[in-house]
């Protein structure tokens, strides 16, 4: 049995599916307007494991993501400036081009940390004519209404409003931490559809029967959601950022049109801080997969690194801690290396064969993932293992590989893990450097010439010279420089 922490009760709850052994998840997906960040990635990470769990136990799972590539905007207040208008602004791209460039940044990080693709993701600008079909609903059931052109939820019209964040109704009122607008009843209400954009030309805008704009932040999550998984599905998630505003809008939305109720677990990630500072796209203090990659970490150390956190813990970021993790990881692969070498024509033992106490070993495993993603108990549990006595190296072997289904760490236990060691001073560092080539490429097809520049000169103060190419770059050190 699987036990959740719902964040509707507060409580760990047994996890009983809607049908037996299948489960709807919604994960709130990239805001493609710049790169993901390693906060983000974090909660990706988790909600990877979440569904590997769900899979290792036997559940066929629907895992549906947005990818946000409109309207979001600079807080989760309804003002502010669109962050993808701005971003094309500073570059000079439109915002089209830009949003397509940072969705595919983004699978190619999700890639890298071995992070599952879900099985439907789903663009917003794909789906207007969704949300435009549910906000319609809300208007019939007489939840919205407009002022200044846009159309407004009233959150007084739905009194279940806050629950998700235990939100007190006074203090929805008078406390208000957000600015008021005075084209709001109350200071919660948000907008579901915009034709007066606080932008000049916006880029994206779509006819409506409330007039040309485009639509709030919220509502693509609501619509993308109930078209994919149901008026009800098992389970959503996100980062914990996202309970007082986002997702108590999604479920006022939702709730507000079904009038029935919507998602029936909550799961949601802690942060990862970073050491001094907040980490925030907004402010610019962010590092990417780029940045580790370009110390010369591999992504899944970064990976490795998340495990050891309970996903409801915060989680601060140091190169110290990542470079543990690191060798934690190839420890971890030559133990592998080790046991294959050690059982070479048996190889892995089958499950169905497994021993009494391989069995028990498995049963000790399931019962760590099963009790709300308890990932860094369950990969203490397979150092546990590495160290057991009473096994045999093929059952070792075919036990670590089977728990790699959930930490998703691509354990191959292969004799040579095949990683190269990290290059002595002096060498030329070829991961590193093409990582910097790399970040520069995309810093260059982003406009950002300041920073391609900066790299450039990075890399020659690693004696490295770089020429570009139609479709790529070369290097080679500065001294073989004709
Ligand atoms: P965004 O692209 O800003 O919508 O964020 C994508 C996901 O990352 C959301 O689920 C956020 O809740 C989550 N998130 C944002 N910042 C952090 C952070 N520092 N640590 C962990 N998750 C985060
Ligand atoms: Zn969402």
């Amino acid at each position: 049995m699987l036990q959740f922490y719902n964040t509707l009760s507060r409580k760990l709850e047994d996890f009983i599916p809607l049908e037996p052994l299948r489960c709807g998840i919604y994960t709130c997906g990239p805001t493609v307007y710049n790169y993901a960040h390693i906060g983000n990635l974090r909660t990706y990470i988790f909600e990877d494991t979440l569904r590997r769990t769900l899979e290792y136990a036997g559940f066929s799972v629907r895992h549906v993501m947005n990818v946000t590539d409109v309207g979001h905007l600079s807080d989760d207040a309804d003002s502010g400036e669109d962050k993808i208008e701005r971003s094309a602004r500073e570059s000079g791209r439109t915002v089209w081009d830009l949003a397509r460039f940072y969705t595919e940044a983004f699978f190619r990080d999700a890639g890298e940390l071995n992070i599952l693709t879900p099985g439907v993701v789903c663009r917003a600008t794909d789906h207007i004519d969704d949300m435009i079909a549910l906000i319609k609903r809300l208007e019939e059931r007489g939840l919205v209404y407009l002022s200044e052109g846009n159309v407004y939820f009233d959150i007084s019209r739905f009194p279940p409003y806050g629950r998700l964040a235990r939100l007190v109704p006074d203090s929805l009122r008078s406390g208000a931490r957000i600015a008021v607008d005075q084209h709001k009843k109350n200071p919660q209400d948000f907008v579901l559809w915009f034709t007066k954009s606080k932008f000049e030309n916006p880029s994206m805008l779509w006819d409506s029967p409330w007039g040309r704009g485009y639509p709030g932040w919220h509502i693509e999550c609501s619509a993308m959601s109930m078209k994919y998984l149901g008026e009800t599905f098992d389970i959503h998630c996100g980062g914990v950022d996202h309970i007082p505003i986002h997702h108590t809008n999604e479920i006022a939305q939702s709730e507000g049109a079904t009038g029935k109720p919507w998602v029936r677990y909550w799961l949601h990630g802690e942060f990862l801080l970073l050491k001094n500072a907040k980490m925030s796209k907004s402010s610019g203090t962010f590092l990417t997969l780029a940045d580790i990659k370009a110390r010369g970490f591999h992504p899944l150390d970064y990976r490795y690194f998340c495990l050891t956190a309970h996903y409801r813990s915060q989680l601060i970021f140091s190169w110290e801690a990542l470079a543990a993790a690191r060798q934690a990881r190839k420890n971890l692969e030559q133990r592998l290396g080790q046991l294959k070498a050690q059982a070479p024509e048996a190889g892995a033992v089958p499950p169905d064969s497994f021993s009494p106490a391989a069995q028990d070993f498995r049963e000790k495993f399931c019962r760590d993932i099963g009790r709300d993603l308890g990932l860094p108990q369950a990969l203490a549990r397979l150092w546990g293992l590495l160290k057991e006595a009473s096994l045999s190296p093929g059952e070792k072997l075919a036990l670590a590989l089977d728990m790699d289904r959930v930490f998703g760490l691509n354990l191959k236990a292969e004799e040579d893990p095949g990683e190269k060691p990290l290059p002595a001073a002096g060498e030329p560092e070829a991961p590193l450097i093409e990582a910097l080539i790399e970040k520069r490429a995309a810093a260059r097809k982003a406009g950002d010439f300041a920073a391609a520049d900066q790299i450039r000169r990075e890399l020659l103060e690693r004696g490295i010279m770089i020429r570009d190419l139609p479709g790529k770059t070369l290097w080679f050190p500065a001294s073989d420089a004709p």
